[in-house]
């Protein structure tokens, strides 16, 4: 898919490294000069030492060229190392920004591409960086003394002339075709590669699962399938780019079997020396060096075209709000939901469907509903993480949009129903939330999230590896890990999803005891449908398809939905607290108002 064009985001990035750009030209300018040297050398050796003997001549001659040689050896290198500073200056500030870009997107948006997508693009950066400080940009610095050196051509050797004039446009010509070419097969290679990259990702974050069900016959023709459409398309685009290749050098051949073909009839002629033959063609190869170039970098370009388009299309999205514009005082945590509708994808049927719902702060609150009707979202929406397509989520009473996502991060602690880690040691994952967090603060938040104990059992404790996304660690330690990180710094709301999971009966037990203190002074909200959990909520939510349909006192609820008083040992063996549709139905706007009036009494 061709992005539309964008490309201004550029322009800040290369301001200042135009004056550098600036010094390029002026070398390779010295560069080409010098390079001069060479065919003139040869000329004067031809025409003036071989013809007449002139010994003392070429030693004069070979030290100044020697000198030439040399002087032309120090600018080149210098050339290589500016360009090696823009490379790095383009890498650090294109790919920070690119950075900050991503982790600054809307999570709607990020979910919307495939993750695939989003590793292409940090790679679009390096194709950015290399056109502009590698040998295109070179190419470019060089390429009009391609014009210079034809000019030299036809004044040293007139009778030359035509052949470059047929040659030189033959190169433009094959030039552009080339590019042409090149880039749609090359796009198309790209986009191979990114469906297949994106399923050996999935394949590698799965691999446990894969090994365990013996998957590898399910993925192969998968996996086959791609790999042989990447291996296809990667064989044209190298085909045609070896065509073009090949077609370049033979046009190189060609025009010095022709210059010299013309060349040694105007020497019988005596209308050229043999040493301006010698020189042109030497002067003609510097000349179709570039153009030569330009047959395979024309793609190049081409690529970086579309990089910075696509860069570009990303760099102009919204992002979420980074920076508040005053600062604001740690909310009390009462939640507010007035209407909220949302969906995943616009047009679809909404997956929240007119939410409205007051949550005081403080105590601890149960979400529950069947599969699928929301929770999740609603809490990803509760925390900001998704904006309402309408409706409003307030804290204290204030719209959580106006706030920045750091300070909704620092405010609202959120353990996710799949407990992301990260490598690291133990202690880094837990004060991932808050870096600045003392020693202090994490212990407290392990002892409340139940991690302590297991900590502390590991042979390094907190500075423990938990290696890549916490493999090291059971599912009920990365459990408990995710909730020490979610009540570091004491956010004033909790919210969890399906905290207890993967946690055994004590581990859940004690979850219970923690909840009932966490909330004595924060807002707890908690989707479950663990009895024992239950037990610990003041109030119960019920979501029925995007919609409240029970809301109240969880204590005269809870045996509704369980239907039976919760007791922990019989309740365990119960089925999962799910509201039945009619009784929903029914309930559902007397019970609104007792969840609104509980809430604010
Ligand atoms: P619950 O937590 O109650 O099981 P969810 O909030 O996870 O429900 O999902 C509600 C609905 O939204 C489901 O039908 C699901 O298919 C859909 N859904 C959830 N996450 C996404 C997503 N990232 N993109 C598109 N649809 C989603």
């Amino acid at each position: 898919m061709k992005a539309p064009k964008n490309r201004k985001w550029l322009k800040p990035f290369l301001k200042p490294i135009r004056s550098v750009f600036r010094e390029v030209m002026l070398m390779s300018f010295f560069i080409n000069m010098l390079a001069l040297a060479v065919p003139v050398f040869v000329l004067q050796v031809y025409d003036r030492v071989v013809f007449h003997a002139g010994i003392s001549t070429l030693q004069g001659l070979v030290i100044g060229v020697a000198l030439v040689l040399l002087f032309e050896w120090i600018l080149r290198q210098s050339r290589s190392r500016i360009m090696q500073t823009i490379a790095l200056r383009l890498d650090v500030e294109v790919g920070r920004k690119l950075f900050d870009k991503v982790t600054g997107l809307p999570l709607r948006e990020l979910e919307h591409r495939p993750a695939a997508f989003w590793q292409a693009l940090f790679r679009d950066v390096d194709v950015v960086r290399n056109t502009l400080s590698g040998p295109s940009a070179v190419l470019l610095a060089d390429l009009p003394f391609a014009i210079l050196f034809l000019g030299l051509v036809i004044i040293i050797a007139p009778p030359l002339a035509w052949v470059l004039a047929v040659i030189v446009p033959l190169f433009m010509v094959v030039a552009w075709m080339s590019g042409h070419v090149m880039t749609e097969a090359s796009r198309r290679e790209r986009d191979s590669s990114m469906a297949r990259d994106g399923l050996v990702a999935e394949m590698i974050s799965g691999r446990t699962t894969i090994k365990a069900l013996a998957m590898e016959d399910a993925l192969r023709p998968g996996w086959e399938d791609r790999h042989a459409t990447n291996i296809e398309r990667a064989a044209f685009r190298g085909s045609r780019n070896d065509g073009f290749s090949n077609l370049g050098t033979s046009l190189t051949m060609a025009t010095t079997v022709a210059m010299t073909s013309v060349g040694a009839v105007a020497i019988i002629h005596q209308e050229l020396t043999i040493g301006a033959l010698i020189a042109a063609n030497m002067l003609s190869a510097r000349m179709l060096g570039p153009l030569n170039q330009l047959v395979q970098q024309w793609r190049v370009f081409a690529s970086y075209r579309e990089a910075v388009d696509r860069l570009g299309q990303v760099f102009i999205l919204d992002e979420d709000r980074r920076d508040s514009v005053i600062a604001s005082e740690r909310p009390q945590g009462a939640l507010t939901l007035e209407d909220v509708v949302f969906a995943y994808r616009d047009g679809d049927e909404p997956v929240v469907n007119g939410v409205r719902i007051k949550i005081p702060a403080g105590g601890v609150h149960a979400l529950v509903g069947r599969n699928g009707s929301g929770k999740t979202t609603l809490l990803k929406l509760m925390q900001g993480l998704y904006r309402p397509a309408s409706g409003r989520v307030l804290m204290d009473d204030a719209d959580i949009g106006q706030f920045s996502r750091r300070e909704l991060a620092h405010w609202v602690g959120y353990v996710p129903q799949e407990c992301v880690l990260f490598s690291g040691s133990v202690r880094d994952n837990i004060a991932h939330r808050r870096p600045e967090s003392t020693d202090e603060e994490i212990v407290k938040a392990a002892k409340e999230g139940g991690a302590h104990a297991f900590i502390v059992d590991l042979p390094d404790g907190y500075g423990a590896e938990i290696g890549e996304a916490g493999r090291r660690l059971s599912g009920g330690q990365r459990q408990r890990l995710a909730i020490a990180r979610a009540l570091v710094g004491d956010p004033p709301v909790v919210l969890m999803d399906e905290p207890s999971s993967n946690l055994d009966r004590q581990a859940e037990a004690e979850l219970r005891r923690v909840l009932t203190e966490i909330g004595r002074n924060r807002t707890v909200i908690v989707v479950t449908h663990s009895p024992i959990l239950l037990a610990a909520c003041d109030t119960l939510i019920a979501l029925e398809k995007g919609r409240i349909a029970l809301a109240g006192p969880a204590k005269k609820l809870i045996p509704r939905i369980l239907g039976t008083a919760p007791k922990p040992v019989q309740a365990a063996a119960a089925p999962a607290a799910v509201p039945g549709p009619a009784a929903a139905a029914g309930a559902a706007p007397e019970r609104r108002e007792e969840a609104a009036g509980g809430g604010s009494a």
